[in-house]
């Protein structure tokens, strides 16, 4: 069975025949399913991972499909923001942004759309090749001129409602990048393991002699930005001196200055110093208030110029604990969130050391121009505290740090002017409209709460190249700023640079051009508007947007909110999202929530299923640098797009999912048992003994829901399974629950099918007693199978299409694809013969145990087998009807032959659950051995690759006995293996195709097969 393979001719087929323009027209106009793709970043091929959603989506798309619904079938590629930036800047190998102007914006950013297209057209092969069906050719771009300019409306929005806004705060930023980074763009897996240097440092106390604060950073370039240091009021604090110990002159006169040194630090922080330091008195952090002492680095002039008249000193703090350091916290405000916020409540001034490129400004002395993470301006700050005996230790400290998402590069905390949008007021109804949602897994709606709760204000504004262009034109001369919501506008406020931006199309320029520039920089740089306050001639601000602004307008930019409301409304909101959960709370979830919320009021979807992370088969995470990356050309040549989506399918979302080969392996080889029963039925029914739509027997194939109307109580048994299982797989599928619907399915084609119904109905096939009873059993597995079909269709819809071509007539539908999604028959649901079936299979088991306990193989018959009652509770025993009894007659037979036993008794008395008779007659020895050799014969058909339909002759050598035997049950055996004779020879000498030796009954047994023509 070669996955690939098959898949390509599938795909072949599907583009030839024009399959899914074929569905897309069969539910047009019908009542609608709505669902909104999250944009892929086309930045790269995709991945693994990105498989796993596009499964889901695909599969969830396809079973809407197969139930009527009309849907859009669009799919998006997120094009603008730092992730592109960086990787162009990587392929020409730029270290900063300085590079990237030195290249020119216009041509960075043609880079960046040229990437944009060409990784996009390789995600959309990738996924075609995954079989995911969308409507390619009509695929959105968040680098549109549409989305773009719907993100303007957006922003003006914000501003009428007074939501947006300049702040001036500290914020991380990433000094490679040069840009601020959100909040919710730095998630847990952002943070590194990384050991710094971290420095105990004393500081002077003012008007007493010889004692110091100690205070604590593992920044130590933020010291030059020291104002305050703060403490908890409640805690104790104690002061310290060294104990003089019993030591050697000379040391202890090298130690008399330290002697006289008294230390302040929290109380149970003293361990940080040693043994060698005794508590002189305790106080409250309270009485530390106001406490004057001498700066670090007072000397500098930005130092004196950003502390002014304010003297350092110690200030409360509710927030400081005995976690780190020594619960004197160095303030740092303009290198600090939480410093800078306390600078805000206390009035303290704020020293602001870095400039874009994460190096000290001006003033800083021989630290001016330095990089804040460089080794040598670390020392710089510890020379320069040594000089002044003010380091009381350094030591190494590993702790978790925030890197840039993009670039990895540790960040800093620096404080800038950004634009934000306010979230305060939006906190409440974002809440109200999340409860209205619906989480799969329902934990996501604890998640995103939690995250509303904490969220800050939204940070929109980078320093950067490739994005939206925020519509903001600020008058630096009033102060006024404007915001700009749609290009007719900016048309109209243009006084200069229009004409420029929106000249018509060069040749050779890009195609994605339509009427001038796009709306990106430079070239909307050029446009110039007047203040409608003073008048002045205001440029753009340079920033552009947030990335996650791009994504989150697409609900309205796709749909037609600004071209076709009516259109819009009909599909919005969007009934489903799908997405991999990490992170998508804080960012795309939570986007579309706020950019809807700000638009419309409301939920932009109904029901949102996330999905963990693919990793490898040991449960690690996948990097290219450990060489455990998995990529996705690669697998889905090896293993095939349908195991892949299979397993994609049978996992839990909410788990991560572990991907490997060998998994792969041990999935294919389930497939392969559901792929055997296919075979089977196509090894044994020829095509006209498929049910025909015009004969008279096979009524449920004319009438619609009707299903086959066998009395044998396996068929009966199959189809009240199959019922059964289109109800959970439905179920499940309506609640977005694919794990559990393949899960079903595979016990269904595992347990129930392969290893039961077609087992046990082997005969019926192969050697019928009549003709209709062939007939029944074909009826039956062929609805089966069809059924089935249409069932996984939506997870391997490659699998399904090829079953499907094999045994559809030409009444049927073209592709499975087109079929309706089957219905539950209730009245086929036979839960009492369930049962039945369970107990007999459990029997079954127990007895199979108890032989290979006895050592007697399956093939051995034997005279009985005692049921204890309890077991087994036939049919109907208090009022018996004819109909029911047979029911019971036949299934004890089905344990009969499974168990090859003689008879069926039952009895109460019994020790055990079930008691074999192990009498082996000469009889029932003589059936064994003729059992065992029909076996091998069979065995060697196979090997010899004959089918059932070719004629064989069969040779052998053995002992007289054995020879007897065979004999004696001659025609049973030649009709059993289809054989037109069998031969006892003296050697080798005759030709045969396959031979074989073995024991049989503890004898030489050889035996050998022709083909006969
Ligand atoms: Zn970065
Ligand atoms: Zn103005």
């Amino acid at each position: 069975m070669d996955f690939p393979k098959i898949e390509k001719e599938i795909l072949k087929f599907w583009q030839e025949n024009k399959i899914f323009e074929k569905l897309r027209q069969k539910n047009k106009g019908k009542k609608q399913w709505s669902f909104l793709d999250g944009p892929i970043t086309a930045n790269n091929p995709m991945g693994v991972h990105h498989a796993w959603g596009r499964t889901y989506k695909d599969l969830f798309q396809r079973y809407k499909a197969m139930q009527g619904f009309d849907e859009r079938f669009q799919n998006g590629f997120d094009c603008q923001g730092l992730w592109v930036e960086v990787e162009v800047e990587k392929e020409l190998g730029f270290k900063n942004k300085k590079d990237i102007e030195k290249y020119g914006i216009e041509k960075f950013v043609e880079r960046c759309k040229e990437r944009v297209r060409k990784y996009s057209k390789i995600q959309m092969e990738q996924s075609i090749r995954l079989g995911q069906w969308m409507d390619w050719d009509n695929s959105y771009y968040t680098m549109s001129d549409e989305n773009n300019y719907a993100i303007w409306y957006f922003l003006k929005k914000c501003q009428e409602k007074e939501l947006l806004y300049k702040g001036r705060d500290v914020v991380p930023w990433c000094p490679r990048c040069g840009t601020a980074i959100s909040q919710h763009e730095i998630l847990t897996e952002e943070y590194k393991e990384i050991v710094h240097k971290a420095i105990f440092f004393k500081l002077p106390v003012i008007g007493q002699k010889d004692t110091y604060f100690l205070g604590w950073t593992t920044t130590p370039w933020t010291l030059p930005a020291n104002v305050a240091l703060a403490v908890h009021p409640e805690l104790d604090y104690a002061i310290v001196k060294s104990k003089i110990k019993n030591q050697n002159a000379k040391l202890q006169i090298k130690n008399q200055k330290l002697n006289e040194e008294k230390i302040i630090l929290l109380k149970n922080k003293i361990n940080v110093l040693g043994d060698d330091y005794e508590v002189v008195k305790t106080i409250k952090g309270k009485e530390l208030e106001n406490m004057e002492y001498e700066g670090l680095f007072d000397e500098l002039p930005a130092v004196r110029e950003g502390i002014g008249k304010f003297e350092h000193s110690v200030v409360l703090w509710k927030d400081v604990t005995s976690e780190e350091g020594t619960g004197i916290v160095h303030i740092a405000p303009g290198c600090g969130q939480e410093d800078f916020q306390l600078s805000r409540e206390l009035g303290l001034p704020v020293i602001d050391p870095t400039n874009d490129e994460s190096c000290y400004k001006e003033g800083f002395g021989n630290l001016s121009g330095k990089f804040v993470f460089e080794d040598e301006t670390r020392d710089l700050i510890f020379e320069s505290l040594r000089g002044k005996n003010l380091v009381f230790k350094i030591e190494d400290y590993k702790h978790r740090y925030p890197t840039c998402w993009r670039c990895k590069t540790e960040l800093i905390f620096r404080l800038v002017n950004e634009w934000y949008i306010s979230m305060e007021e939006l906190r409440g109804p974002l809440k109200e409209t999340t409860k209205k949602i619906k989480w799969f897994p329902s934990f996501g709606q604890d998640r995103e709460l939690d995250w509303l709760n904490n969220m800050q204000d939204w940070l929109i504004s980078k320093k950067r190249y490739w994005g939206l262009a925020l519509p903001i034109f600020e008058c630096q001369k009033c102060g006024n700023f404007e915001v700009i919501g749609s290009k007719e506008e900016l048309k109209e406020r243009a006084v200069e640079g229009w004409d420029e931006f929106a000249a018509p199309l060069k040749r050779g320029e890009p195609r994605l051009r339509r009427e001038g520039h796009s709306p990106h920089r430079p070239w909307i740089d050029k446009i110039k508007i007047r203040c409608q306050r003073c008048g002045s001639l205001l440029s753009r601000i340079l920033d552009v947007g947030n990335p996650w602004l791009d994504a989150g307008i697409v609900p309205f930019s796709t749909t037609g909110y600004f071209q076709d409301r009516g259109y819009w409304r009909k599909w919005f909101p969007a009934d489903f999202i799908c997405e991999s959960f990490p992170g998508q709370f804080k960012n795309w979830f939570y986007v579309l929530l706020v950019m809807s919320q700000v638009l419309e009021d409301t939920n932009p979807f109904k029901t949102v299923l996330g999905y963990a992370t693919v990793v490898d088969e040991k449960g690690e995470e996948m990097h290219k640098s450990k060489g455990n990356a998995i990529w996705f050309d690669e697998a889905v040549e090896k293993i095939g797009a349908d195991v892949m989506r299979w397993m994609y399918s049978k996992q839990n979302p909410v788990f991560n999912m572990k991907l490997g080969y060998n998994i792969a392996k041990e999935t294919k080889r389930k497939l392969l048992t559901l792929w055997n029963s296919y075979t089977f039925f196509e090894t044994y029914v020829s095509k006209k003994e498929i049910p025909n739509p015009k004969s008279q027997s096979t009524s449920w194939r004319t009438n619609k829901f009707q299903i086959p109307n066998s009395k044998n109580i396996l068929d009966q048994w199959i189809i009240s399974k199959l019922n059964r299982l289109i109800g959970v797989v439905t179920e499940s599928l309506d609640k977005y629950d694919a794990a559990r619907a393949s899960k079903a399915i595979e016990d269904f084609f595992v347990d129930d099918l392969s290893l039961w119904y077609i087992r046990r109905s082997r005969k019926r096939f192969q050697n019928p007693k009549k003709e209709t009873e062939k007939q029944e059993a074909v009826e039956t597995l062929y609805f089966v199978l069809l059924t089935l079909t249409k069932l996984f269709s939506p997870m391997m819809p490659f699998l399904a299409e090829e079953v499907y071509q094999k045994l559809k007539d030409e009444e049927m539908p073209q592709s499975v694809h087109l079929c309706d999604w089957p219905k539950i028959i209730e009245k086929a649901v036979n839960q009492e013969l369930e049962n039945q079936m369970d107990s007999i299979r459990e029997i079954i088991t127990k007895t199979l145990a108890k032989r290979t306990e006895l050592g007697i193989k399956v093939r051995q018959p034997l005279p009985k087998l005692k049921i204890k009652n309890a077991l087994f509770k036939p049919v109907g025993l208090t009022s018996p009807s004819r109909e029911k009894l047979k029911i019971t007659e036949e299934l004890l037979d089905l344990i009969k032959e499974e168990v090859n036993v003689k008879e069926i008794v039952f009895d109460d008395k019994i020790k055990e659950e079930i008691e074999l008779d192990v009498k082996i007659t000469e009889e029932l020895k003589e059936e064994g051995v003729v059992r065992e050799i029909i076996r091998h014969i069979q065995d060697l058909r196979r090997i010899a690759g004959l089918t059932p339909k070719n004629k064989a002759l069969i040779i052998y050598m053995a002992s007289l006995d054995i020879s007897k035997v065979l004999e004696k049950n001659k025609d049973f055996i030649l009709k059993t293996t289809r054989a037109v004779e069998i031969k006892r020879v003296e050697s080798k000498k005759e030709k045969f195709d396959k031979e074989k030796t073995m024991k049989v009954a503890s004898q030489e047994f050889w035996l050998a097969i022709k083909k006969v023509e």
